[in-house]
């Protein structure tokens, strides 16, 4: 997985202050998060075998992410300390449950090509990149994994330029209804924009699998949803590990909707990601 790394720092709020105004707040949490770690977290849950290539600085947070990252069964060998602080996200809850968040990109602004040149990629089958990292570092991870024969797969969030060269390598492009809409008219569509695939996250609805050959829709569990946080890394980080597996698109699809459903019955992102066992559990 390549990828940013996050501490969020959430804070409940009464209302959002306007302009130069002061509101006090309940006590903070720090929760470990970002696109890259999540999606790491959330394979490795599963039992596969995940590396995770990032930075961050060095500093408390950067010790909590590697951390939260060795903890759930992560190498970390790849995840470097950079002299930028580590990435931060700090949001605010109004009581609607409702976010704002500012994003201060720190370390994970600093994940570059030689970031990429220190990987070894003996044993490695499939690649999993986010972005919230430099463009021109994903496009160099995606071109060399590519090289060597492993399956580049790219969840585009958020939706930002990707050369043509490295959209056409892609093994799906995973994109959720809403980046869907902003780069193609239908499903149908986004073979257009080069990838070998594309894979369209549909929240309560599923997923919906686009290959040559056409779209084909999987549906998802209906759940009591706690919180969705992160049920897109979630989904990311299963499709890894089914494609890695050797299943094909379509079934891998169907083992990451109901991994990232039973992520959104409990609280926050990496803490509701399930384990194998308790995906299986849910079978029965
Ligand atoms: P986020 O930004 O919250 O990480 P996202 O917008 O990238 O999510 P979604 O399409 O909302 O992605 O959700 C990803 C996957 O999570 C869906 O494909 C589905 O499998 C699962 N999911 C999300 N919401 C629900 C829900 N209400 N019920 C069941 N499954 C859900």
């Amino acid at each position: 997985m390549l990828g940013s790394a996050n501490a969020d720092l959430v804070v409940a709020v009464p209302r959002r202050p306007a302009g130069g105004e002061t509101v006090l707040g309940g006590d903070t949490v720090v929760l470990p998060g970002g696109k890259g770690a999540n999606t790491a977290v959330a394979a490795a849950r599963l039992g596969a075998e995940v590396a995770f290539v990032g930075a961050v600085g060095s500093d408390q947070y950067g010790e909590l992410l590697r951390g939260s990252l060795s903890s759930s069964g992560v190498r970390t060998d790849f995840v470097r300390t950079s002299s930028r602080p580590t990435g931060l996200a700090y949001i605010t809850v109004t009581p609607d449950g409702e976010n704002a968040i500012v994003v201060a990109p720190g370390a994970n602004s600093d994940v570059g090509v030689s970031d990429v040149e220190a990987v070894r990629w003996d044993d490695v089958s499939v690649l999993v990149c986010s972005l919230e990292v430099p463009v021109p570092t994903v496009a160099h991870a995606v071109e060399v994994a590519a090289s060597r024969g492993v399956r580049p797969v790219l969840n585009l969030s958020p939706v930002v330029e990707v050369p043509a060269e490295t959209l056409a390598l892609l093994d799906p492009l995973i994109v959720n209804e809403h980046e869907a809409a902003s780069l193609a008219p239908s499903f149908e569509g986004l073979p257009a924009l080069g990838p070998k695939s594309a894979v369209v996250t549909l929240g309560s609805r599923g997923a919906a699998v686009v290959t040559p050959s056409g779209v084909v829709e999987v549906d998802a569990p209906v759940v009591s949803v706690v919180d969705t946080t992160g049920a897109g890394d979630a989904f990311a980080g299963a499709l890894a590990v089914g494609l890695s597996s050797g299943w094909s698109l379509e079934e891998s699809a169907r083992f990451a909707v109901r991994v990232a459903a039973l992520s959104v019955t409990s609280a926050g992102a990496q803490p509701s990601y399930p384990t194998l066992e308790r995906v299986r559990e849910d079978r029965k």
